[in-house]
Formats: structure tokens, sequence, C-alpha cells
């Protein structure tokens, strides 16, 4: 601020021959003035008076008798201070030391560059000068910290932000799932891969390709209650959903999926992609953000491999290299300890429409892995690592104790290696004495792999099986490559038609698959065997298959595997 004219008093100064009276007359007429000026004949500034300090002369008991003929030079202020009219108030004030702190108070007199006197400045307009200057300088002290802080923000966003679609990168969304997991509740990390996006960007060219990768941002922006979305890299993808009981991850899922895959209009074109989405589930199966995207990365590279779809996380399958020690380890330990457990589900007669028996599959309950290791994860391991053939006896011994309860037959899958020792027939001699169980009530499931090594000793071993009365029936037939001529090398009494015939045959109307079940339902029932159906799912597939004359069927539609419950049965029988 300038020390404009506006602020400047002007009052006649005082002569350097002037007397005490004079300065009482002269704050008299110039009641703004907080100081007297004193010049000499030519008008220069030779001092002043502060009002402050003379009223507090005057004041005393004969004061002004004291002073009011003094001759002026006598009261002059020595420590009075002048300023250039050009000088700019904030400038006065910054030049100001601690023990100048009396000028705020009474001001400066004003002088022109030849020192000659201009006028008064007041304490007053000193001091609203430095309220009006701290507070300009605190507010764009305040401007300056907030221009940096937006700065900050907008160099942040650009850094954790995927330029194309705006989602978060992959950056910024291990920080969202970091503070998901400060949330301390449940939720699923998804993992978006999309199929066929390079065939659509090699085809219709980076516009269409760009256009499709926009849109799938938005849709997965715009899914219901999400958590957090971004897009990790090309044609990758994550979003964050809560996991709660109102909405099942499944379904949401599925939405989701269907969300993805519907069309993309491209202008001119319309683009249908495919997904593979893998999900882990926090803190259930990962409790680190990097752990967790990992798992479900995994997870979505394993559907990919099967050609898109949804699967949940499996550190038996996902981290096969990784984990396989350790599920070793405790594989061994289950089998030892009967840890695994018999499911049963079971076969229905086509014709009575009679449950007559019952598939014995293995579970795993209390493995601590989560999920539940599925018989795909575990009996391979099992068969590499000579567990196969104690994890066989431990639930064909568990399921024959609960025999009583189950109707029917009970089939046991065998694995190739089981057959090729000479002591498997006679344990099964021994068990069938022992538990005093029917021969015939057992029914073994064997692959066509029993043939691939030492071929004749699983023949020789079926055939001691079934002087024992025990059935022997060959599984997943249709899915080998020498299926056909299995059936007349093999001691059999049934076979068990893949559920990929029934499945995509049947329930898809598919008249060639439905004349390959229809000739291998025949060809059984000329060569004396009984045919099953698997994987029957409707009931529609269950009348064809009847149509066609196959004897029995099993299937989700009949019945899911259960647990066999040791307890219940029991309570059953006693009733
Ligand atoms: P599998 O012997 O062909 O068993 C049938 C599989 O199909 C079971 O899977 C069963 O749960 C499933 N399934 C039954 N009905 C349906 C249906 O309607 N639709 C569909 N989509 N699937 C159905 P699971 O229990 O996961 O077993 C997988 C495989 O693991 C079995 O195939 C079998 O090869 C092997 N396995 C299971 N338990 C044992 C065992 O104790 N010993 C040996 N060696 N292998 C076993
Ligand atoms: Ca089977
Ligand atoms: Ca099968």
């Amino acid at each position: 601020m300038l020390i404009s004219d506006t602020l400047i008093i002007h009052a006649d100064p005082l002569s350097r021959h002037a007397k005490g009276e004079d300065v009482i007359s002269f704050f008299g007429t110039n009641p703004k003035a907080s100081l007297c000026p004193i010049v000499d004949e030519d008008h220069r500034l030779v001092g002043s008076i502060s009002r402050v300090k003379f009223q507090n002369r005057i004041g005393k008991p004969f004061g002004r008798a004291l002073i009011e003929r003094k001759p002026v030079m006598d009261l002059v202020d020595a420590k009075s201070r002048s300023v250039s009219r050009q000088t700019r108030l904030e400038t006065v004030f910054q030049g100001l030391g601690f023990e100048d702190a009396h000028h705020l108070q009474d001001g400066f007199v004003v002088v022109s560059p030849d020192s000659s006197y201009h006028g008064l400045v007041s304490g007053i307009t000193v001091l609203a000068a430095l309220n009006e200057l701290t507070s300009g300088l605190v507010a764009s002290l305040k401007r300056e910290v907030e221009d940096r802080k937006e700065a900050e923000r907008r160099v942040r966003k650009l850094a954790e932000t995927d330029p194309l679609t705006g989602l978060r990168n992959r950056r910024a969304f291990l920080r969202c799932v970091d503070d998901r997991i400060a949330e301390e509740t449940p939720f699923a990390c998804v993992f978006v891969d999309l199929d066929r996006f390079k065939a659509v960007n090699d085809q219709y060219g980076h516009a269409v390709g760009d256009a499709v990768l926009i849109d799938t941002a938005n849709r997965l922006e715009n899914t219901n209650r999400h958590y957090g979305t971004a897009r990790l890299g090309g044609d990758e993808f994550a979003v964050l959903l809560p996991l709660s009981d109102e909405s099942p991850i499944e379904t949401r899922l599925e939405q989701l999926f269907a969300t993805i895959i519907s069309p993309v209009d491209c202008g001119e074109v319309q683009v249908t992609v495919g997904a593979s989405i893998g999900w882990a589930s926090y803190p259930r199966q990962a409790d680190r953000p990097a752990k967790l995207l990992h798992a479900a990365d995994k997870a979505m590279l394993r559907i990919k491999a099967r050609g898109g779809g949804i699967v949940q996380f499996d550190p038996t399958l996902d981290f096969a290299d990784l984990d396989q020690s350790s599920l070793e380890t405790r594989l061994r330990e289950a089998v030892f300890a009967d840890g695994l457990k018999p499911a049963v589900q079971p076969v229905l007669d086509l014709k009575s429409r009679n449950i007559v028996g019952h598939e014995v599959l293995a579970r795993w309950p209390n493995s601590g892995i989560e999920p539940e290791p599925s018989p795909s994860a575990f009996i391979p391991v099992a068969e590499r690592t000579a567990l196969i053939d104690p994890l066989f006896w431990s639930l064909a011994l568990q399921v024959i104790e609960e025999a009583n309860s189950l109707p029917g037959f009970l089939a046991l899958n065998v694995s190739p290696s089981q057959l090729n020792s000479t002591s498997f027939a006679s344990r099964m001699a021994s068990t069938i004495k022992d538990y005093g169980i029917q021969g015939n009530r057992l029914e073994l499931e064997i692959t066509e792999n029993v043939l691939v090594r030492n071929g004749d000793e699983a023949v020789r071993t079926l055939n001691q099986l079934r002087d024992l009365g025990v059935r022997i029936c060959l599984d997943d037939f249709g899915t080998g490559y020498a299926s056909l001529s299995m059936l007349t090398q093999l001691p059999l009494d049934k076979v068990k038609i893949d559920s990929s015939f029934v499945l995509e045959g049947l329930e898809t109307d598919i008249n060639s698959s439905a004349q390959i079940l229809e000739a291998t339902i025949a060809l059984c029932h000329r060569l004396g065997f009984q045919s099953c159906a698997e994987g029957v799912e409707s009931e529609s597939v269950l009348r064809k298959l009847e149509a066609m004359g196959c004897d029995l069927a099993q299937g989700f539609h009949i019945g899911r595997p259960a647990l066999v419950s040791p307890k219940a049965p029991r309570l059953a029988v006693l009733a």
C-alpha cells in the first residue's frame, strides 16, 4: 500500500521557534494528528512531538504551566521518524525493530524527496495497513498451500489413472485393496481378462479395440456396490466386490460376466468379446493386496485355459508348483488319519426308477485349505506319491462300515496302479470276509488306463476280483482313444458313458452326439454289459436316455454326492 494522499493528514506544521502552547493548539485543531511536525524556515522537517507523550506531560500537576512557555525544540521527540511519500507502508513496517513499536501508535511524518514536510500518517492508519498486510499474507499463503495441494492431487491422479479408461491403474488398485483390508470386512478380489480381444484389435483396428476397452471399463464401473475398479494393463481389469449373504458372489459374478460379454456398439460394427474371471476371497484365501491379486490372476489363467468362464482361486490347482510339497504332506497325514471321507452319489435304474446303488467319491472336508480341494486336485497327487492305495482302502472300509444304511451296490473308483499289485485282490477277499459284506454288493470303476502298463497283470487281478463276485465297471467311456477295443479286452459288467456325451449330446440336442450315445448303449447290450449315463442334470435328459434304452443314470438331477455321515444312518437302522 502506497502512502497515498487519501491516507495523509495535511496539517500545518509548527515552526521551530514555536512554544509549548502552540503544540496544545495544534493538537486541538488537528484531532486526527498523532504527531505534531516541526519545520525550519525552508519547510524542512526538524522533528516531531508525539500526542500521547505530550498529553502525558501536560496532564501532570502544573504540567500545562510548565510546558506552555517552553520552546518547542525542547519538547521534540528524539525518536520520531519520517517516511518518504514514495515509500510503501509495508516497507515501513519491515524496517521497524521491536523497540520502534511506539511508531505504531504515533504514526509517521511524511516528507517529500527533498526532506520538506508533506503531511502526517496516523497510528491508526499504520495499524490498519499492518492488519491488511498480514491478512493479505495469510490469504496468499493459504492460496499457495491449496494450489500446491491441488497440483499434487492432479499429479497423483495422473500417476494412478489409466489414461485410456480413466480407471485406477495397478498401483492405485493395490492401494485401494489395502484400504479395503483396513475395513476388515470380507470381500472378493476379482480379476477379469477379456478373451478374443487381440482378434478384435487385429480385425477392426485399434480404435475399435480402444472403444471395447472403454466400454468394458464403464460396465465394470457401473457394477452395483463395488469397492473399486481398475485396468491392470492390456485387456486385464479388476474389481473388488463385497462378500455378503444378501447377494451371493456367484450370482454377482455371473451378472458381471453377462454384462462384459454382451455386444459393444462401435459405430459401424458390433463387437463381442469373451471373458475369463478368476477371484479370491479376503481374508480366507489371502490377506495382502499383492497376494490377493496374484491368487485371482492364477485362477483366471486356469479358467482361461478352459475357454473362459468364472472360477474361484483354488490353492491346490492354482499353485501347483508352489504348494505341492505341503499339499503332499497334508494329504499323507489325512489319508492315514481317515481324514478323507466317502461321499456317495445315487445311481438310478431307469426301468424301475429305483435307486440301485451308489458311487463312492472321495472328499477332504477338514483339509485346512480354502476352498476344499476337489478330487481332481488331490487324486493325481495321491497317484503320484503312492498314497492312492491307502486312500482307496481308507474310503472303502469307512463306507463298507456304513453299508447297512446304503441300499444297493457300492461303486469304488480304483486307480490303474492299484490293479498292478498282486495283493489288491487278496486284500479285497479278506475285507469281504472280515466285514461280512457280499462281494456282489461291491463294484470297482476302472478307466482304460489300466491297460497302459502291465495290462495282463491288471486283467488277471480283475478276473480274481470277479471271482469274488465284485463287478467291474469301465468309467468315463468315450473320452479315451481305444475305447471300443477296450470293451472286448477287459472283463467288464458295466460301462459308464462319460458325462460330456450326455451333457453335450442331449442337453443341447446335437444330433450326432445323440446318435453316438444311442449306438454305444446298443453296443453295450450286444456285448452283455449294463449301460450307465453320467452327468444327468435334467428330467428331459433322463427321459431321452430312457427312450434310448439306457439302463442306469447318475447325476445332479437324481442326487448330488453327499458325505456319508456315520451317525445318521446308524440311527436309521436302529429305528
Ligand atoms: P468320476 O469317477 O467320473 O466321478 C464323477 C464326477 O462327476 C464326480 O466329481 C461327481 O461329483 C461329478 N458329477 C456327478 N453328477 C454330476 C452331474 O450331474 N453334473 C456334473 N457336471 N458333474 C457330476 P468329483 O467327485 O469331483 O470327482 C472327480 C473325479 O475324481 C472322479 O470322476 C474320479 O475320476 C476321481 N475320484 C473321485 N474319488 C475318487 C477315489 O476315491 N479314487 C480315485 N481313484 N478317483 C476318485
Ligand atoms: Ca467314477
Ligand atoms: Ca466318470
